[in-house]
């Protein structure tokens, strides 16, 4: 797999798995960008704002679709606020091993199995946490927050 700048023209059948999978339940998406909500039994609030195409760096898109990224970011951030209440929403863009930019969307809590380390640490024990709706209806909100962010771009 080539992975760069060049990467542009890698398609599913060069094994990127961003292109050939959704990378979890898809939300909402568009040309641009996708949200998902991960297969995470210990988080299943935990969404990725994933950007479509193969990017690498958020400075690598032009001010409008960077504009465009991180209003999708800021509003699952809001919407897991609203939807969860969590204690801390974890925001981050690791990625060092797709060429898809994306965001980390994670709903924290006290208790939860890693809190407070990044839930990429070492489990410190803790409980899975729950959500307090129906996954469907919490997907529901999560899509329609976004759709509202990102009714005003373009
Ligand atoms: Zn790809």
């Amino acid at each position: 797999m080539t992975i760069g700048t060049a990467a542009q023209a890698v398609s599913a059948a060069d094994g990127c798995e961003l292109c050939s999978t959704p990378g979890g339940e898809v939300l909402w998406s568009d040309r641009r960008l996708r949200v998902v909500r991960v297969d995470d039994p210990d988080y299943p609030g935990f969404l990725r704002v994933i950007w479509q195409g193969h990017v690498r760096e958020m400075t690598d898109l032009d001010r409008a679709h960077r504009a465009c990224l991180i209003e999708a970011v800021f509003a699952a951030e809001r919407a897991v606020i609203e939807l969860l209440r969590p204690h801390k929403v974890n925001l981050a863009s690791l990625g060092n091993m797709t060429p898809h930019l994306h965001w980390h969307v994670i709903p924290r809590f006290r208790g939860d199995p890693h809190f407070p380390d990044p839930v990429w640490a070492a489990r410190r024990g803790g409980s899975p946490v729950r959500l307090p709706m129906a996954v469907a209806d919490y997907g529901r909100g999560v899509a329609a927050s976004i759709a509202a962010a990102l009714s005003t771009t373009d």
